[in-house]
């Protein structure tokens, strides 16, 4: 399923998995920088120029707009559908944590939270903790940069260092997380780099630690059959080339493409939950950021953002 995997791997920033977190935040950083951005992470620039150099560095490259215009038109299509999916979803998140705040939730998970800028850069109501939950080096190395630059967390952040493969809610409950509070949990950019039964006992896990009133949101993972992987790896590579980006992570080797995954909406309405989804594509349409790419007849290809509420 995953060839660079192992099951108690470990990274820092700038590699394996937790370089991701570099390449999502520089689409933030490039977003932010748009004169139409639908969201903005003033500090997704900083976060991503201290993690050395990588692919990332032509996410955030604003000349990249002009070399495009030679390139195949493929890759245009797919390199702008990779950075508005990534504006799309940091604004349905942002979105759902803002409902959650205005519900009166203020205890807050942020599972992988790698360099989310989330509790520095909303606008959270007094009282509000926000635990973010990733590799040790990972947050170090978020916590340290924003600190050098004089960055504050607007709410109180507190760190909880440990693998999701390992016993977390012990390390969450150690950092003050209180289980008899609502909770707002989120899952963004996560599932992915989990097996199917992980992420069921993560969920098991996020359920039995959720008072009445918690909500949940997720980035499902899409399914790709073993063929559109390899003409997805063969476009990329076209891509890629064309734009002189040098290949230095491979991400389809590091996530977990298991197809029976369970459907998480499903899977949180029979477990206690009221869940409902948009799929990704239709929450693109809606803000006015869909851009046709190759795999759009592939309705399994594309993630689902799903929200749901405890009774
Ligand atoms: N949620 C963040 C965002 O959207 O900006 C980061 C997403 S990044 C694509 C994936 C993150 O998941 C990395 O920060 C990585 O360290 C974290 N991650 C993946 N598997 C993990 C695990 N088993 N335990 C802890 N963190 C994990």
């Amino acid at each position: 399923m995953s060839t660079l995997r192992t099951n108690n791997d470990t990274w820092d920033i700038a590699t394996s998995v937790g370089s991701t977190a570099v390449l999502v935040a520089a689409a933030r950083a490039n977003e932010t920088d748009r004169p139409d951005p639908l969201i903005r992470d003033p500090y997704a620039r900083i976060l991503v120029a201290g993690a050395g150099t990588g692919m990332w560095e032509h996410f955030l490259d604003a000349s990249i707009a002009d070399r495009l215009t030679d390139a195949d038109p493929e890759a245009v299509a797919m390199f702008t559908h990779m950075l508005n999916y990534q504006a799309v979803r940091t604004h349905f998140f942002d979105a759902f944590f803002a409902d959650a705040s205005a519900a009166g939730i203020r205890q807050i998970v942020i599972l992988a939270s790698g360099l989310d800028s989330r509790a520095y850069r909303l606008d959270w109501p007094a009282g509000t903790h926000v635990y973010e939950i990733d590799q040790p080096l990972v947050l170090d190395y978020k916590a340290k940069t924003l600190a050098e630059h004089d960055v504050q967390p607007v709410a109180e952040r507190r760190e909880v260092p440990v693998d999701l493969r390992q016993d977390w809610p012990a390390a969450l409950k150690q950092q003050g997380f209180d289980p008899s509070q609502p909770t707002a949990w989120l899952a963004e950019g996560l599932l992915m780099y989990l097996p199917a039964e992980a992420q069921d006992r993560l969920f098991e896990l996020v359920t039995e630690l959720s008072a009445p009133g918690s909500r949940v949101s997720a980035e499902t993972a899409g399914h790709h059959s073993e063929e559109r992987r390899e003409q997805m790896r063969e476009r990329f590579e076209k891509f890629a080339d064309e734009l002189g980006i040098e290949r230095t992570i491979e991400i389809q080797n590091l996530t977990y493409n298991d197809p029976d995954r369970a459907e998480l909406a499903d899977w949180l309405n029979a477990h206690g939950w009221l869940a409902s989804g948009e799929r990704s594509t239709d929450a693109m349409r809606r803000l006015g950021r869909w851009v046709e790419v190759p795999m759009a007849d592939d309705p399994d290809a594309f993630s689902t953002f799903v929200v749901a509420q405890k009774a």
